[in-house]
């Protein structure tokens, strides 16, 4: 069956058949430093700053050992060049990649020679928006190498990773593949309005439209843990004087790889630091601001900067003090938290008299059954497993990160592919109404080609221009 709906290709930049330099390593010094040069033909430029060691050309796909030569032709460095022909490169284009000393020096005299050989420099993401209006990529394979770029955990580049490979993909061109069958169904009819659909072929029909739902809605219900292993969650320590906060907060860094030690955080009165939690970067904002404010001075700024981190908070661990009963200022904490997402944690556990019940406890406070509380001693790391289990379980939702299987590898990490997959979703519920009421066909048609369209634009078979240079431009130069 053909498709009935029109891709609209978004036209090349004008300037695709330049000749492009960049750094491809960060900026500073390094054991090396990789500077790639793309275009059609720009091997010329390539051979004017380049003096292979042995007087052979250089072979495709293989590093070749040589001498650098910079602007007045002077020897610049001995370096590698690997030498990549169309097609067969990163952007589909003649690539060349100098891999030259890691020298700030060495790197801005090879740019500039590579620029007085006719390049010019390459805009943020212009390699991989290349590698995409030359098909080497589809859109969403291409935002994954952001994303893998930009990933803190091993779980986060391992969801990169997957959409990169294009399971993310598969999953969308399946369901617009569906789609596209049933419109060229649908279409068919349109110049037979008279005629009557079978009810096989009507259930048929219904069938695939329900399976294109079921499909979607799959795809979204990734989303939530998706952006987790991307962006990270907040986690906000909040509890009274003493009960344990700043030692857990360092309990925790210390016993994770610790992505950022800790450092003051944006308010006077907070600390934050950044650790992997099951693969998911979390900061955790210890509120020491709770530190300097008793019941009665409950609305002084301490207390107001704690409100303000609970409030854009992904979860809040209130810590208790097991050795201790509970006070005016537990429950005061407790009644200000409002809805926030809650974990009762219960310090000291070692300190805890016999009989301590942790649950009574969450009654006392008030808080509904349905809280979970664990018991911890910041002081031994092999209770604080359970801790983290249940963090990445409330994070997470159900079955927490082992609940992410092999199966669900095409996980939906970014907001742009959320907001497109709902919208595919509510107009395919539309033309699935109008269906069902028997309306004409053309308005069914409508909402699926409307639903086509999303999910065209999460590929990139059909984008707005603005929207594909915002993507490409937040991309580190030289990718
Ligand atoms: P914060 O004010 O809530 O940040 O509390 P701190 O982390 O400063 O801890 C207050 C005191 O309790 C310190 O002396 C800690 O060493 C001690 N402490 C914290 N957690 C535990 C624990 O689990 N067991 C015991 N025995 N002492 C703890």
């Amino acid at each position: 069956m053909t498709s009935t709906f029109p891709d609209t290709p978004p036209t090349r930049p004008a300037d695709h058949a330049e000749w492009i330099v960049a750094p491809a390593t960060p900026a500073g010094t390094g054991a090396i430093a990789v500077v790639r040069l793309d275009g059609p033909g720009c091997w010329e430029a390539a051979s004017r700053v380049w003096r292979s060691t042995r007087s052979v050309p250089p072979q495709a796909r293989r590093l070749t050992r040589g001498q650098v030569l910079d602007v007045n032709g002077s020897v610049l460095d001995d370096a590698l060049l690997a030498w990549f022909p169309a097609p067969h490169s990163y952007t589909g284009n003649d690539l060349v990649e100098f891999q030259c000393h890691g020298s700030p020096a060495v790197v801005a005299g090879l740019i500039e020679a590579l620029c007085a050989a006719g390049a010019r420099l390459a805009r943020p993401g212009e390699f991989t928006e290349r590698a995409f209006f030359n098909g080497q990529l589809d859109l969403a394979q291409a935002e994954a190498v952001a994303n893998l770029i930009a990933s803190r955990t091993r779980e986060a580049s391992r969801v990169a990773l997957s959409q990169l490979e294009g399971a993310l993909s598969r999953e969308v061109n399946t369901v617009r593949e569906g789609l596209i069958n049933l419109a060229a169904e649908i279409e068919a009819r349109l110049d037979f309005p008279e005629e009557e659909i079978e009810t096989a072929d009507r259930l048929r029909l219904l069938g695939a439209f329900e399976t294109a739902r079921k499909n979607l809605e799959r795809l979204l219900a990734t989303a939530r843990r998706g952006r987790l292993f991307r962006d990270g969650a907040r986690v906000v320590l909040a509890g009274r004087p003493n009960t344990g906060k700043s030692s857990l907060l360092n309990a925790l860094v210390g016993m994770e790889r610790a992505l950022v030690t800790p450092h003051p955080g944006t308010t006077r009165d907070t600390i934050e630091a950044t650790v992997d939690i099951l693969g998911i970067p979390i900061v955790l904002i210890d509120t020491a601001g709770v530190r300097h404010a008793g019941v009665e001075e409950i609305e002084s700024l301490g207390i107001e900067r704690t409100l303000r981190e609970v409030r854009g908070a992904d979860l809040v661990l209130l810590v208790l003090d097991a050795s201790s009963p509970l006070t005016a200022e537990d429950r005061a904490l407790v009644g200000l938290l409002g809805e926030a997402p809650l974990l009762v944690v219960t310090n000291k556990c070692d300190l805890a008299p016999e009989g301590h019940n942790r649950r009574g406890w969450a009654q006392e406070l008030g808080l509904s059954g349905t809280v979970e509380s664990v018991s911890v001693c910041a002081l031994d790391p092999d209770t604080l497993r359970p801790l983290e289990a249940a963090v990445a379980r409330l994070l997470m939702g159900q079955g927490g990160p082992e609940g992410l299987t092999e199966a669900e590898s095409a996980t939906v990490t970014n907001l742009r592919h959320a907001e497109r997959l709902r919208g595919a979703a509510e107009a395919l519920g539309c033309a699935r109404a109008a269906f069902e009421a028997d309306q004409s066909g053309e308005f069914v048609m409508v909402d699926l080609n409307e639903a086509l369209q999303a999910l065209s634009e999460i590929l990139g078979l059909s984008v707005d221009e603005a929207v594909l240079s915002r993507i490409f431009s937040r991309f580190c130069i030289g990718k």
